[in-house]
């Protein structure tokens, strides 16, 4: 018997509303549930940087073609992201200059299309006076990043896929999936507002569930390491026109402005705060965080010695043991599981790759492959065991 419909995704945050534009626009019928509101969760708590320095080659390709789609975010959806590009810099940790891997880092990004190079402190105080990059004396700098806006991201993306012809269902969750003969995943039982369980059978089925993927994806008998764990930001008053967006790596955070005349901080590295559950309440922000957080900006930002702290909010991000996420058929003892696909395990760093990586799921479950090199984030891959402190890219 045919199914219902082409493609059921699961998550109304930015990947599975972009991967419902993309996959309506390119001819499939599909529906798209979301427990909660659409716009997600973690989507619509992000600081949404929107930058290419990456280390593995498919996260780059992915962030690349992310960047050229928020550049051109009205003509390709329809509607505003609120993408700034403030310029980019990563300032590398001291073993990563010492080492060189930063120039390797570069070249490998600039083979794939990337426009960025390596500059020094004098060329730095010219892109950005408000940086102080002296005690490494060197940052990769990349002019057409920048971050963009959450809430337009998610909005204009929803009216894209329901224009398109996606049906959009919020308060609708997928309870389990439904596993024929074989073990090939038909579809999912949804419960809608009226809370009644009621199937709907598709030819492929998506995850873009965060941090809940793993329950769902277990009624497949699909296990999945990713778990859900806390992340904080501190708002700190700015005291000067927009900075560049930086990731800061000897000092753990990473920070843009915002519109609010604010600096965004986030800890890059940190000790792991799992959640016990994905519905579980987020931790209070406290004190600690916001001082030391404030304090590190200002060895970068010295002009924002003393600024006061504005804000604060917590987060969840889905981690994987390498920090890179799923996207991909999903496996199961080894073979991949017919119509399960995974795009999930973001940890942190799936705001700039939402749009593009519904590009091009879209594209390699319509066809059978895609454009893009995602490689290093396959399904397949094998993943270490989970370390206590974490490194999220952002
Ligand atoms: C504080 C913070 C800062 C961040 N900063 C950055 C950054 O600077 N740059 C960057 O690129 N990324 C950043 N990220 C990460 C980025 O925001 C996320 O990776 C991205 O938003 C994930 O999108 P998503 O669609 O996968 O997940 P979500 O937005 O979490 O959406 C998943 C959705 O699935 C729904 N769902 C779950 N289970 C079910 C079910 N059974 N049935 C129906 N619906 C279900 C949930 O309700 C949720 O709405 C940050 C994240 C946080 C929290």
């Amino acid at each position: 018997m045919a199914a219902e419909v082409d493609l059921l995704i699961v998550g109304g945050g930015i990947t599975g509303l972009s991967l419902a534009v993309h996959a309506a626009r390119d001819g499939l019928s599909t529906v798209l549930v979301e427990a909660g509101d659409l716009g997600g969760v973690s989507t619509q708590r992000s600081g949404a940087l929107v930058r290419t320095h990456y280390e593995d080659a498919s996260s780059a390709a992915l962030a690349l073609r992310g960047l050229e789609l928020f550049e051109r975010f009205d003509e390709r959806y329809g509607g505003p992201s609120g993408f700034h590009a403030t310029g980019f810099a990563y300032v590398p940790t001291y073993d990563e200059r010492d080492a060189g891997t930063v120039g390797d880092r570069v070249e490998m990004l600039q083979g794939l299309g990337v426009e960025t190079r390596v500059v020094g402190e004098a060329e730095m105080g010219r892109i950005d006076p408000a940086l102080d990059i002296s005690d490494v004396g060197m940052a990769v700098y990349e002019p057409r990043s920048g971050f963009a806006s959450p809430a337009l991201t998610a909005s204009t993306l929803t009216r894209a896929a329901a224009d398109a012809g996606a049906q959009l269902r919020s308060q609708t969750r997928a309870l389990e999936l439904i596993v024929g003969e074989g073990g090939a995943v038909e579809g999912a039982v949804l419960a809608g507002p009226d809370g009644v369980p009621t199937p709907l059978t598709a030819g492929n089925v998506v995850l873009c569930s965060g941090a809940w993927s793993p329950v769902l994806a277990s009624t497949a008998g699909v296990e999945l390491a990713i778990r859900p764990t806390a992340v904080k930001l501190a708002f700190v008053e700015r005291r000067g026109p927009f900075h560049l967006t930086v990731i800061d790596a000897p000092a753990g955070i990473y920070l843009r402005p915002d519109h609010a005349g604010s600096t965004l901080v986030g800890r890059r590295t940190w000790t792991d705060e799992p959640m016990g559950s994905p519905d579980a309440e987020l931790p209070a922000v406290e004190s600690d965080f916001l001082t030391d957080a404030a304090a590190r900006l200002a060895r970068r930002i010295p002009s924002a010695a003393g600024a006061q702290v504005v804000g604060s909010r917590a987060g969840m991000l889905d981690m994987t043991p390498d920090g890179l996420p799923l996207v991909g058929p999903a496996m199961r003892d080894g073979d991949t599981v017919p119509g399960l696909w995974l795009c999930c395990g973001w940890s942190g760093t799936g705001f700039k790759t939402g749009p593009p990586v519904g590009e091009a799921l879209a594209e390699w479950i319509r066809t059978g492959s895609t454009t893009l090199d995602l490689s290093s984030i396959s399904t397949a891959r094998e993943l270490e065991p989970a370390a206590a402190a974490v490194r999220s890219p952002h």
